[in-house]
């Protein structure tokens, strides 16, 4: 999708059930449209964020009635819920939208009455096996079982037949145009596959919807005929157009319909791709650009379900970490539209390996530098050598990639070039080692230099990943003393430097807590309470429930850690014998090891500065995992990692061999 001819931009999440616990599963869809609409800013475009609540229908009605409360009243109660995590998140919406505010029940009242007098609606009988948790009818493909009932595909509960006068909407009619659609429109369902998906349902044939129900009463009437309400699917999927104006604020509806991108999970995509253009097809509105279906997130390989206990409360990690951790987390760890897997050993790897080591670092030192060794204020810079020029120019070079990355909504794409880009910093510094030049009077406009380019490079970087990270990148420049925030300047006006003389560099902070993985787990145990989960998928939680290994299905927390003895058996642990030592220029925690396994020599990276000297560690055996993915920490290749025990306060203290065992012994 490229929109950069375009002056505005228009992205939407669905809008959430009222009711449901807000968890990891709603973060996620709102924050890759908070992260493309603050995008979509910076590069000069006129920006409409839509997010808000689904708040008709038979489920809220149900609910309410067992509280005791109206339906209003109830979704007054807990509107809430989703407002505060989105504040907590840093979510840029421009509109909260909820079903039940006045613009929107009389927009779908028009629509409504306009399909009706064009024939696109009208009214008949309808009988068919239907949901009341999803509120839907079943799909004509559901088979009937043995005792003559049909079980929901989405759900798994017991659907019941269903017999009422409705009015339908003549989506058959819509068949041949919603094929040519996809045809001439490939981007308008993305990924491609679930285009695909989408395209070959309709294929199968379309019979008309019906779109009415007598038996809900929590819904928007129908004009003229109010023992009848709006079906929630036809009330909802309008959102998108009432929220921006249609029918109450005509001149903001012209100017950001149609949408650029509705975001959806790929539960909710045939509604989105094929009942939503042809509504809209029927009520002569243009169709939206993309419909986006992303993918799931899996809690430690597994679906997430209110039965395992294993659904995630974003609130825990917002607490410990802030929004950006989980912000960056979920963005970086997988493309647009696949499915991805949460688990919190590799939420904390990202979190202390990239944005703490990595880009924390990187700020702490480089400021601490240029406070320490220029007061806050660099003069005389040398000019620049050819490998300063690099760092200058990679960057000109990265400003355009990431751009057209997350043009396309490629965000992780992205982060991993800004994050290369960052690492190449950090190699940059090691290199020239500033801390030693600045023992020598003579090579400080060298020193001088080398710390600019730092951090401009920093000021840069930071800049390009501020949709994804808003909160810390503003930090960052606040201590880079800049005169405006990242918000406030162009993309294409953003230029590599911008440091005039005069510039005093403020005191840096640390911009990511640390936290051991123990403490986090613990707390995390804490945090993870039974609340609703992320819609199934069809048949999912059946499937899980016969491929689980016996002895690994219990349900509950402590099960959710416990690994298989395949998945243990898998690891190659080794003696390893340390054959060098040392220390790595500019970091306080690690060291650099050179290790014997028996078969080979190998390097590694390893965490333990603060317990060991380097040259007490020669020819001292220890346990390694030799089949881990290597790792690049500091520039540095580790091609393994060793046990080791962490005290109280973070230390790591390591188990060594108390008698001489062979370098490569198996360890089990
Ligand atoms: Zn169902």
């Amino acid at each position: 999708m490229s929109t950069s001819s375009k002056k505005t931009f228009y992205v939407t999440t669905p809008i959430y059930y009222v009711n449901d616990v807000p968890h990891i599963g709603h973060a996620y869809t709102t924050i890759i449209a908070d992260a493309l609409a603050r995008f979509q800013k910076l590069a000069g475009k006129d920006v409409f964020f839509l997010t808000g609540t689904d708040e008709h229908g038979q489920k809220i009605e149900k609910a309410a009635a067992e509280k005791g409360l109206t339906p209003k009243a109830l979704a007054d109660s807990v509107v809430g819920r989703a407002q505060d995590l989105w504040k907590a998140l840093d979510i840029s919406y421009d509109l909260f939208i909820r079903t039940t505010m006045d613009f929107h029940e009389k927009g779908v009242q028009k629509l409504f009455r306009m399909l009706l007098e064009k024939g696109d609606i009208y009214k008949g009988e309808y009988k068919g096996w239907y949901c009341v948790s999803d509120e839907n009818f079943l799909p004509d493909d559901v088979p009937l079982e043995a005792e003559g009932c049909k079980t929901c595909p989405d759900c798994g509960k017991m659907a019941s037949v269903v017999s009422e006068e409705t009015y339908f909407f003549r989506l058959s009619a819509y068949q041949d145009r919603l094929l040519k659609l996809y045809e001439d429109h490939p981007e308008f369902v993305r990924p491609q596959s679930r285009l695909n998906e989408v395209a070959s349902f309709v294929r199968g044939g379309l019979k008309d919807l019906s779109i009415t129900r007598t038996t809900v009463k929590w819904g928007v009437p129908v004009p003229g005929d109010p023992k009848h309400t709006v079906y929630v699917w036809f009330d909802a999927l309008h959102n998108y157009v009432t929220g921006i104006g249609y029918d109450w604020n005509t001149e903001r509806f012209g100017k950001f319909w149609p949408a650029d991108v509705h975001l959806v999970g790929k539960d909710i995509l045939r509604f989105h791709a094929v009942y939503w253009p042809a509504f809209l097809m029927a009520s002569g509105l243009p169709l939206p650009r993309t419909v986006f279906g992303h993918g799931w997130w899996l809690k430690d390989d597994t679906k997430m379900s209110k039965s395992k206990g294993n659904v995630l409360d974003p609130h825990v990690l917002l607490k410990v970490f802030g929004p950006d951790p989980l912000r960056y987390f979920l963005l970086r760890e997988i493309p647009l539209g696949q499915d991805g897997n949460f688990s919190h050993e590799a939420f904390l790897h990202r979190v202390n390996s990239d944005l703490a080591n990595d880009f924390g670092n990187l700020v702490q030192r480089t400021l601490t530098m240029i406070g320490n060794y220029f007061g806050g204020e660099i003069t005389g810079a040398a000019e620049e050598t050819v490998e300063d020029a690099r760092i200058r120019t990679d960057f000109e070079e990265l400003k355009g990639r990431v751009f057209d990355h997350y043009d396309a909504c490629a965000l992780n794409r992205a982060l991993e070039e800004i994050w290369a880009y960052i690492g190449r910093v950090n190699k940059y510094l090691a290199e020239n080692e500033p801390w030693i030049m600045a023992k020598d009077a003579s090579r400080r406009p060298r020193l001088a230099r080398v710390l600019l380019q730092a951090a401009a490079a920093i000021r840069g970087a930071s800049y390009l990943a501020f949709p994804v990270m808003p909160r810390s990148v503003e930090k960052v420049w606040t201590f880079l003393n800049e005169p405006k925030m990242p918000a406030e300047i162009r993309w294409d006006g953003l230029d590599f430097g911008g440091f005039g003389p005069g510039r005093k560099i403020g005191t840096p902070q640390a911009l990511f807590p640390r936290v051991a993985l123990k403490d986090f787990l613990e707390d995390a145990r804490i945090g993870e309470q039974a609340i609703p989960a992320v819609k199934q998928a069809p048949g999912a939680e059946k499937a899980e429930a016969a491929s689980a290994p016996a002895g690994d299905n219990k349900e509950g927390v402590i099960a959710m850690d416990q690994i298989s003895y395949e998945e243990f058996r898998k690891m190659d642990l080794r003696v390893a014998r340390i054959t060098e030592a040392e220390r790595v220029p500019g970091a306080t925690k690690i060291l650099k090891l050179k290790i014997d396994i028996g078969t080979e020599q190998r390097q590694m990276i390893a965490g333990i500065a603060e317990t060991y000297a380097p040259e007490d560690l020669v020819g001292k055996r220890l346990i390694v995992i030799v089949n881990l993915k290597p790792a690049v920490i500091r520039g540095i290749e580790s091609q393994a990692m060793l046990l080791a025990a962490i005290t109280a306060d973070n230390k790591a203290v390591v188990p060594f061999f108390d008698r001489d065992i062979p370098a490569g012994a198996v360890v089990k």
